[in-house]
């Protein structure tokens, strides 16, 4: 992570301006470096030694803290398309429920 955080330092970030990031955005930045880390690991650590603003995120609007939302939505979607498409499915996916 020391390689993230000195490129990080590195960067004039008064040219952000008042526009906030998010650590996931902040950390994509850098996602070429730090292997091994999510990008908002990565985010957290420059966070920690640069004064990057926050508030709501200029790159995503609060769309990268939304994963597991979305995830559950793709997954209603695609289990309904199924149920609706293939006769049989519905009872095949509460079977796979049970056995969970
Ligand atoms: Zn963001």
């Amino acid at each position: 992570m020391d390689e993230v955080v000195t490129a990080a330092r590195a960067v004039d970030w008064s040219r952000l301006g008042a526009r906030g990031l998010c650590d996931a955005c902040l950390g994509r930045l850098f996602g070429m470096l730090g292997h091994g880390y999510t990008n908002a690991a990565r985010g957290a650590a420059i966070r920690a030694v640069v004064d990057v603003p926050t508030g709501v995120c200029w790159v995503c609007s609060t769309l990268t803290s939304r994963y597991d939302d979305l995830a559950d939505l793709v997954v209603r979607k695609i289990e309904e398309t199924l149920k609706r498409a293939m006769p049989g499915f519905r009872e095949c996916l509460e079977d796979m429920r049970a056995t969970r």
